[in-house]
């Protein structure tokens, strides 16, 4: 009787949980109905064959700031012209983007995107790419990476997003009220596309949707939210349009756009869809599984993105990261993009810099343990807290690593170590808020006895407050990130990063011959010295 009760009792909840799961769906489809009904209706939806936008885009980066945890940098204002052939699912975006951050330049270059092939014509970010380089004029093909978020932004923010969701009601389930920017309440659903969740929140009042969420991995914030927030409408042919799309990062505006002028059904020129057949051959779809969204995405805000498969290192030109020798038990690794100090001490090691990801830190962990067997990582030294240097911070700490970091800047690690990363693809979540912090002041000087190292926080300097630059005294080597690229060629006089290196060395009294960089690779400092004066 018990048994039987238990059996009665697990097949009520079962229907009560599928009856709540055929109403969760359809509040889900009422309130996809409803906004396809906003945005114009299904006739008039379904009539879209071609759009054309223009407008303006300006993008913020928050983790290249002057001062760790400060003020975001404006990066760039750009132009827009881009068309969309629906039956094709092909889209061309023209670009004119002037960049106020790293550097003040601009480019000029065009995206087409079909849905198993992208390509860029024109040059589209200083971190170009062997095929971008050889080719000419430039062009390259899209990594698959890179496809992926191009897509999933493009169907975020396209008008006919409302009408896919209503012809795929099995991809909808309705989440619940979502509350944002403290108090307001949008009913909200889930909609999946491929492997992309979108959550799509709607204006309680018009139907349209104004909120649409996905939930990313930064690899300095960990868990984050990435909005894009819909607002001033208009009708055009009867369709509603957004022209005015922001992204919100965790809340924060990074990236606003205006749209000036819409066409629908206007007709395209063909010949501008179409992707040389020379850049068909490597091209591939979109990848799937964790893709690094915001690297990518953000990389561009500030024009400085590799489009490569993996982010550390230009897959079609770099056989992958790797070690050079700089002297007994000093480790250069290179290969990549952003490069890292390895220094062996007796019974440890000091690392510099934590570059790009976690999964480069990994590789990084993995090649000290393979040559100093047994050795742990015991201090991870940051010269600045710029994303790109950076992004790997977690590993080390997951590894015990003490963060060595300049003025001003432990309170920022110690939030950043605080936020959740349960999406992080390269590293299991941990508590991580009891990692040990060194702010240095000025000079930090570490010694096991035999060996000694040294960071020096460079004072004044143009780049980041709080920037160190490492020092390996028996070898004479400093170690140098983003102020000075090693092994770049040098100007006819000092610029202000370059100044601020020699002054620095200057006052940390150090008498280095050689330095290492976080980017490139190594060089003499005899020659940079003489620069001054000059
Ligand atoms: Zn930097």
């Amino acid at each position: 009787m018990k048994r039987f009760t238990y059996l009665l009792v697990g097949v009520l909840a079962i229907a009560v949980l599928a009856g709540a799961c055929a109403s969760t769906q359809q509040r889900g489809l009422d309130l996809v109905t409803r906004a396809v009904q906003a945005s114009g209706g299904p006739v008039a939806l379904g009539g879209v064959k071609t759009i054309s936008e223009k407008g303006t885009v300006k993008q913020w980066e928050p983790e290249q700031s002057a001062v760790a945890g400060g003020e975001m940098r404006f990066s760039n204002e750009s132009t827009i012209d881009a068309v969309t052939d629906v039956a094709t699912r092909t889209t061309r975006i023209d670009w004119v983007r002037t960049y106020h951050y790293p550097a003040p330049r601009s480019f000029t270059y065009s995206e087409i995107v079909t849905p198993t092939a992208g390509h860029v014509a024109g040059v589209d970010s200083n971190a170009r790419t062997k095929q971008s380089q050889e080719s000419n004029p430039p062009a390259h093909t899209m990594s698959g990476v890179r496809m992926a978020a191009v897509q999933r932004e493009l169907l975020r923010s396209s008008p006919l997003l409302v009408l896919e969701m209503f012809k795929n009601p099995a991809n909808l389930s309705a989440v619940g009220d979502i509350s944002v920017g403290g108090g307001v309440t949008h009913p909200a659903v889930d909609y999946r596309a491929g492997d992309q969740i979108f959550t799509v929140m709607f204006d309680r009042a018009t139907g349209l949707p104004a909120r649409i969420r996905t939930l990313d991995y930064d690899s300095v914030w960990g868990d984050v939210t990435y909005d894009l927030v819909l607002s001033d409408w208009q009708t055009v042919d009867g369709v509603r349009v957004a022209m005015t799309r922001k992204y919100e990062l965790n809340g924060r505006v990074v990236m606003e756009t205006k749209i000036s002028q819409v066409r629908l059904n206007a007709p395209l020129a063909a010949d501008r869809l179409v992707i040389p057949a020379a850049y068909l051959a490597d091209a591939r779809g979109p990848a799937a599984g964790s893709v690094p969204y915001q690297w990518i995405i953000r990389r561009q805000f500030i024009g400085v993105y590799l489009d490569s498969e993996q982010p550390s290192y230009d897959t079609k030109a770099s056989p992958g990261l790797r070690f050079v020798e700089l002297g007994p038990g000093v480790q250069h690794q290179v290969g990549g993009t952003h490069h890292s100090l390895v220094v062996e001490m007796k019974d440890h090691v000091v690392v510099y810099d934590a570059p790009v990801s976690d999964w480069q830190a990994n590789w990084v962990l993995s090649a000290v343990r393979a040559k100093y067997l047994r050795k742990p990582v015991k201090y991870i030294v940051l010269t600045h807290h710029h994303m790109d240097h950076v992004g790997g911070i977690r590993a080390y700490a997951n590894e015990g690593a003490t963060i060595v970091t300049g003025k001003g800047t432990a309170e920022h690690w110690k939030r950043v170590l605080a936020a959740p990363y349960t999406r992080n693809p390269d590293l299991a979540p941990k508590d991580l808020t009891r990692t040990p912090i060194i702010e240095v002041a000025d000079k930090w000087i570490h010694t096991d006895g035999q060996r000694e190292v040294h960071a020096y926080v460079i004072s004044p300097n143009p780049h980041a407050e709080g920037l160190m630059i490492g020092y390996v005294p028996d070898l004479k080597l400093g170690y140098v990130t983003d102020v000075w690229n090693p092994g770049a060629p040098l100007p006819d006089r000092l610029n202000p990063n370059l100044a601020s290196v020699v002054a620095g060395v200057k006052k940390a009294g150090i008498a280095p011959a050689k330095f290492a960089g976080g980017h490139g690779g190594t060089a003499d400092y005899a020659p940079l010295a003489a620069l001054e004066g000059k």
